[in-house]
């Protein structure tokens, strides 16, 4: 662990959570999973889980987030004691307030893609996998985070997409500096975003989401699978965190599911 993160983040971190760091794993949202599903009701919550290298980083729908070694892996587990209609929120909410932490980390403006990546330097650089356990009356939040720090041409290779970063490149010095502060930053943000989860965006926060929205005003896609569920002109998100698509005299809300928006 000395060597991945810098010990004042690690002790400072510590003060909220329980730390575990790991050279190799699966996956660490799985990994929380199985931990929920043998003893979460005797842990002391939150649980962070930090892996230098992942082998089966998961996306959203069955898709797989590729690892680098210039990428800050992570899950949270947060046990939830809100009523579970704001879950709805959870997903966008942390992205929103995710972008800020981000945005304020690389000193540059990081965008963000309905329902819940970020981009920062022409392509994806974070992507979030929220995924929700209930147990003996308890509902459980897996929050996994992938965040490439620095660019990555391996990371290119293997994806269909343009990859971005949070920085160009990152002197190998300072990259556990960065990484430590950036964790410390987003685990005490998502930690303090859940317990405050809304039941509706605020007028201010969906201004916020449609001033940084990568694709703002721009026609898009809804897809699911080759299929084209819907297409319109994206005119920002609802305070239900959906996303208006407007076409012609018609504005349709659509709610995060299993289709994805595409330019
Ligand atoms: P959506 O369905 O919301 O449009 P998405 O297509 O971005 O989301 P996700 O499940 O959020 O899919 O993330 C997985 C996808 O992210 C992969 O299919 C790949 O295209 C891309 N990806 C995987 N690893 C990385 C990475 N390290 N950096 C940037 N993009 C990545």
């Amino acid at each position: 662990m000395n060597d991945y993160l810098e010990t004042e983040c690690v002790e400072k971190i510590k003060k909220e959570c329980l730390l575990q760091v790991f050279d190799e794993i699966d996956s660490t949202n799985e990994y929380l999973k199985k931990l929920v599903k043998r003893e979460a009701i005797s842990l002391p919550l939150p649980v962070l889980v930090v892996a230098e290298r992942q082998t089966a980083g998961k996306g959203t729908k069955g898709r797989k987030w590729v690892d680098s070694p210039t990428s800050l892996k992570f899950s949270l587990l947060i046990s939830f004691a809100g009523e579970s209609k704001r879950l709805a929120l959870l997903s966008p909410y942390i992205a929103l307030k995710l972008r800020k932490v981000l945005s304020a980390a690389a000193k540059k403006e990081v965008k963000i893609k309905w329902p819940n990546d970020l981009y920062c330097l022409e392509g994806k650089t974070a992507g979030i996998l929220t995924e929700i356990i209930q147990k003996a009356g308890t509902l459980y939040l897996i929050i996994g985070v992938g965040i490439n720090l620095a660019s990555d041409p391996e990371v290119n290779r293997n994806i269909n997409s343009l990859a971005g970063s949070l920085f160009k490149r990152i002197d190998p010095g300072e990259l556990k500096r960065i990484r430590s502060l950036i964790l410390l930053c987003a685990s005490e943000e998502i930690i303090r975003t859940v317990k405050n989860l809304p039941e509706e965006l605020s007028a201010e926060e969906i201004k916020d989401w449609n001033q940084s929205d990568v694709y703002n005003g721009q026609r898009l896609r809804l897809i699911e699978g080759e299929r084209i569920v819907s297409e319109g002109q994206n005119v920002g998100i609802d305070k239900k965190g959906r996303i208006l698509l407007q076409d012609g005299n018609q504005t349709k809300a659509f709610c995060i599911g299993e289709a994805s928006l595409r330019p």
